[in-house]
């Protein structure tokens, strides 16, 4: 009963870090413990680490520390490449010697042996194009193409110079700061692939996600299915129900189960449960990403119109208050008799106007489910009739 416990209280304590890490700064979580470990973890931890760092080696080592946050968050490095690198390959390393010799099995064919190979090459491949493809630097040479491909919608992208390439910048690019280029239809720079999701490797980077995805799906399956292949092979569950008299039944069998695999199979229980976890982090970071590409919107424009609605509601505000305002004074001067029923005649009015101003968000780029799909297979800035028609518009 005690490694049942043992793995429950891992199980929650994961989730517990996990949800707070992610979610701890939404408004529901105000005030709460979650919210207290999500400071802690984004940046209560690394407070604690300086302040010991400087009292032991004083302003040296502070300074060190500095240049090596400069060097790890500000600058492009290799470091989560490797990072990756590591957690795929000793993953996979781990799987091979504990639980290859036993495929095939009961219920897995040998054919997983190689699959699985195939499957882990070409997640390796789909990193290494999403890392070393070009995401659509803008130059002075190729920034006409990058500026016919979309329009100015003159709401969140207007005409102007990067400061820093002394270029014009095309609509829906961005300068990226680590890497010291400008960027067509930036979405962000990605650590994990030390290079920036834009234009033309956006199609890499949902196809990465989406792989890597089903890839942590197949490795819970597999090694799932082999644990259930051995359950079967040494006739667990009847040794279990006759010659221990335990209850045949799915509720008083289950803790013994769990107690044999984890006596019998501890690496192999810990390995479905790491990717498990690191499949359900991948499916809602594809939804996420699935969501902007299904409606022309990359994450850089979602932080740009969140910035703009709150903009617009605030001045939506504003204008409503005025209106009420003056509402309430001409109500004044005619009327002191009816003083009250003028200030909520005024309260009502300002309502009344903030429904009707209610901010509207116009993404001009949003063409449709099946136009916005075509354009991350096939950035338009890549497209050979795209620059016919464009030279034949301007000739
Ligand atoms: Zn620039
Ligand atoms: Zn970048």
């Amino acid at each position: 009963m005690e490694v049942q416990w043992l793995l429950v209280c891992h199980g929650l304590v994961t989730l517990l870090v996990v949800v707070s890490f992610l979610c701890g700064q939404w408004p529901i979580f105000d005030g709460t413990f979650i919210q207290r470990i999500h400071v802690f973890l984004t940046s209560g931890a690394y407070d604690y680490l300086r302040r010991l760092i400087a009292s032991t080696f004083g302003h040296k080592g502070n300074e060190a520390l500095l240049s090596f946050e400069l060097y790890c968050c500000d600058r492009p490095n290799p470091i989560l490449q490797l990072i990756y690198a590591a957690i795929l390959g000793i993953t996979y390393y781990i799987i091979v010697q504990t639980t290859f010799h036993y495929i095939p099995g009961y219920y897995l064919g040998e054919v997983h042996r190689y699959t699985s190979l195939l499957a882990v090459s070409v997640g390796v491949l789909l990193f290494l194009l999403t890392s070393f493809s070009d995401p659509g630097t803008v130059k002075a040479e190729n920034v006409s193409q990058y500026l016919s491909a979309y329009p100015y919608d003159n709401i969140i992208f207007s005409e102007k110079e990067c400061t820093t390439c002394k270029i014009r910048k095309p609509a829906r690019s961005k300068h990226c700061s680590i890497c010291g280029r400008c960027v067509a239809r930036f979405d962000h720079h990605c650590a994990w692939m030390n290079n920036c999701i834009g234009e033309r490797n956006t199609r890499y980077f949902m196809a990465f996600l989406f792989w890597h995805f089903l890839l942590c799906v197949y490795g819970t399956v597999a090694i799932a299915l082999v644990l259930a292949g051995q359950l079967k092979e040494q006739q667990v569950i009847r040794i279990l129900t006759a010659y221990y008299g335990i209850e045949n039944s799915f509720g008083t069998l289950a803790p013994y189960v769990v107690q044999w695999l984890m006596g019998s199979y501890d690496t192999q229980v810990l390995v479905v449960i790491f990717l498990a976890i690191i499949s359900m982090l991948l499916a809602g970071f594809l939804a996420y990403h699935s969501k902007l590409c299904l409606t022309n919107t990359t994450t850089n424009e979602s932080f740009k119109w969140d910035d703009y609605v709150r903009w617009q509601r605030k001045a939506n505000g504003a204008k409503a208050s005025a209106v009420a305002l003056k509402a309430s004074a001409d109500g004044v001067g005619h009327e002191t008799k009816q003083h009250v029923s003028k200030w909520k005649k005024a309260l009502c009015c300002r309502s009344h106007c903030l429904e009707e101003i209610e901010v509207v968000k116009t993404n001009v780029y949003d063409k449709g489910f099946f136009q916005n799909s075509l354009e991350i297979i096939i950035p338009l800035s890549t497209r050979k009739s795209f620059h016919t028609n464009n030279k034949s518009k301007s000739g």
